[in-house]
Formats: structure tokens, C-alpha cells, sequence
């Protein structure tokens, strides 16, 4: 399984470095979809298919006006040992949401190969100018990188990013797990995510990695139906998929940072790359939620303060008032009161106080119905 997509790849060594050149073909998978890879400028450190531990850089070249021959680094480590399937943990896909990139470089220093079966492609900060900046969209060309999938591998350095996961990492993988948080405009009950898809045998296995995950909630997330995220696009390529939302709100929590630890060894030990014993037990508290399409959202409707009405986890009903926008700068002005649209409970709340309208001020998720058609 590990050599799949190695048809694709041509290697060199070069004064101790290793410099993988990424040639035009097809990559062969096995049971998973076969891409056309598209011609690429992009070249990594590490050799993808190589043994043992390496860490270094997927380099996108990038000529600003500072640099002519310079590149964007992105951190990539490989950690292979024996067979076993290839799972790429991807984190800072937002660079405001940070549970996820502490505990895949956490994972990079510490794990020795001898832990897994298989391999584990480690990337901690993939929108990395949005990581090292702290926000959500890319200060280089402002792209929000969880738009830009499949990528462009001719496009700006976002879309070559996506390009090149899309491209060279997917073929060579089984499953992707995409660790986000709610970011600094957002945050969320701790959760792991669900993609959905049509492929029903996919869908099952993406919710079967999400419940090993073991967060108090399992969310499926549908974004509306945008096919240009991370997972959407690895199920496209038919990688198992599980997504999270640590709980976010610009800052690192106690309480989801250690539940992130736990639920990537978790679903790595569901996938079969940890042994068992890496596993938690599972606390069996977990709920299966839904987002219910465009009700989830509560959205602002003036320019103003939000006030939410509930805390996160509250049950709640369509049509009960969820909070009111004031207006302190204009006193005589009531305030404008927002109602839910969904009966569920509020899932996630916007951090901060001011809103414009159209921001989304909270979340709603619904019961899961599972003969939903
Ligand atoms: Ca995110």
C-alpha cells in the first residue's frame, strides 16, 4: 500500500540531501482514484516514499519582490515503518486554529517509526503564511485555503499548496485527517467532523474514523455543498476522511487540546497505523449532530454588538429568539432581535462582539436522522 503512487515520482541524491522530483504521469492507487498530475514547479526535501523519520519542507517556489528565487515553506514530515496504510494528518489548513498544529508537531518530535505500522505524512501548518501570521487566509495572495481545492498548480502560492496535496500527497494516502478549530471568529463545542459523500461504503468508513475520534460530538458538516475544502476533496480522491473543530475563538484550550491528543491516536489506531494500546477507551458519551443546511446559520442582520442569548450546548427551537445586535452609539435605537432556525443546540457562537451584516453570529446543529434521503 505504501508504494502506491511511486510510479509517479522520480528520486536523486544529492550532497546528502534528498531532492524528489515531481514528474508529469499518473498515479496508480490502489482502490483509491487515479489523478492526473498536473506539471508542478513544487519540490519537497523529504523522499515521500523513503523509510524511517524525515522532516523538512515542501517547497513551492515564490519570486515576491524580497526574493527572486526563494519558496514558500511548508512543513512536511514522513514517518514510515513496515506495511500499513498511509494517512496524512493535515493542520493550520486556517492559520488562526491551533489545537491541531501543536499536536502534529508534537507527533513529529516525538513518535519514533518503530510506533507504526504504515506511514504517517505529518503537516502542521499547510497555509503556512496564515499560520505564521495567526490568521485565517493567506497574507500572501489573501486566499482562504480550504477554498482553493483541487488547487492550481499554476496559480498563486495557495492554489499550489492545495495543488500539491491534491497532486502528490492524496495518491500515495488512504486516509486524511483535517484538524481544524472554530479560528478568532468562532467558537465551537469541541467535535470531530464527518465530510459527507455519495460513495455510501466511504461515508460509513468516514463515520466509523470520526467516532474513534471520540469527541462529545460527531458532526456531520456539509459546508453547503462546497467541493473546494480539504476533505472535500480528499474524499473526491477517496481517502478516508475525518475533520475536527477544537474549540477555538483565536486561543489553545486545556480541555480541547488534550481531547485533540487523544482523538488522533484514537483514529490512528482505528486505522490500523497505532497499536491498540495507543487507544483511549471510549467514554461512550459521544452524540451524532448535524449541521441542517443554510438554517444552521444565524447570521447578523445590522451593523452593531452581538449579545447571544445561551451558552454553547444549550437545546434550542426554530423560531426562539437567540440573541439581539444593540446599538450603543445610537441609544435610541432598540436592539434587533435574531431568532433561531433550526431546532437543535448552539453548536457554535462568533467570538467577537461586533458584527457587520452577514457575519454569523451562531451555529446551530440538529439531531443526526440517519434514513435522511
Ligand atoms: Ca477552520
Amino acid at each position: 500500500m505504501t508504494a502506491a503512487g511511486s510510479s509517479a515520482i522520480a528520486s536523486r541524491f544529492s550532497s546528502g540531501n534528498v531532492l524528489v522530483l515531481l514528474t508529469r504521469g499518473k498515479a496508480r492507487t490502489m482502490g483509491r482514484r487515479i489523478t492526473e498530475i498536473r506539471p508542478s514547479t513544487a519540490f519537497a526535501t523529504v523522499d515521500l516514499d523513503g523509510p524511517g523519520k524525515q522532516t523538512g519542507f515542501v517547497m513551492i517556489p515564490h519570486s515576491p519582490d524580497d526574493d527572486a528565487w526563494g519558496a514558500t515553506r511548508v512543513p512536511i514530515a514522513v514517518v514510515s515503518n513496515g506495511n500499513g496504510p498511509t494517512v496524512i494528518l493535515e493542520g493550520g489548513n486556517h492559520g488562526d486554529e491551533y489545537e491541531g498544529p501543536i499536536v502534529i508537531a508534537e507527533l513529529i518530535r516525538d513518535l519514533d517509526p518503530g510506533e507504526i505500522e504504515g506511514r504517517l505524512i505529518l503537516m502542521p501548518s499547510n497555509n503556512v503564511h496564515a499560520a505564521m501570521a495567526g490568521r485565517r487566509t493567506s497574507p500572501v495572495d489573501g486566499l482562504n485555503f480550504n477554498r482553493t481545492f483541487p488547487g492550481d498548480p499554476r496559480g498563486t502560492i495557495t492554489r499550489q499548496i492545495s495543488a500539491f496535496i491534491v497532486d502528490h500527497l492524496f495518491p500515495r494516502a488512504d486516509a486524511f485527517l483535517d484538524l481544524h478549530s472554530g479560528g478568532s471568529s468562532l467558537t465551537m463545542i469541541p467535535s470531530a467532523i464527518v465530510e459527507p459523500t455519495e460513495d455510501t461504503e466511504l461515508a460509513a468508513r468516514n463515520m466509523a474514523a470520526a467516532r474513534a475520534f471520540d469527541a462529545p460530538l460527531t458532526v456531520i458538516v456539509a459546508n453547503l455543498g462546497d467541493t473546494r475544502t480539504a476533505t472535500a476533496a480528499a474524499c473526491q480522491a477517496g481517502l478516508i476522511t475525518v475533520g475536527t473543530e477544537m474549540a477555538g475563538g483565536g486561543t489553545v484550550t486545556p480541555t480541547a487540546l488534550a481531547l485533540c491528543r487523544r482523538g488522533v491516536r484514537n483514529v490512528l489506531a482505528h486505522l490500523g497505523v497505532m497499536a491498540p494500546e495507543q487507544a483511549v477507551p471510549p467514554r461512550g458519551d459521544g452524540r451524532i449532530m448535524e449541521l441542517p443546511g443554510s438554517d444552521a446559520y444565524v447570521f447578523a442582520t445590522i451593523d452593531g454588538v452581538f449579545e447571544p442569548f445561551h451558552e454553547l450546548g444549550r437545546e434550542i427551537s426554530a423560531g426562539e429568539p437567540a440573541g439581539r445586535i444593540h446599538l450603543p452609539w445610537d441609544p435610541a435605537r432598540p436592539p434587533e432581535t435574531l431568532a433561531y432556525r433550526a431546532d437543535g443546540i448552539v453548536y457554535g457562537r462568533r467570538q467577537p462582539g461586533r458584527v457587520k451584516p452577514g457575519n454569523c453570529c451562531l451555529v446551530v446543529a440538529a439531531p443526526y436522522r440517519e434514513t435522511r434521503d
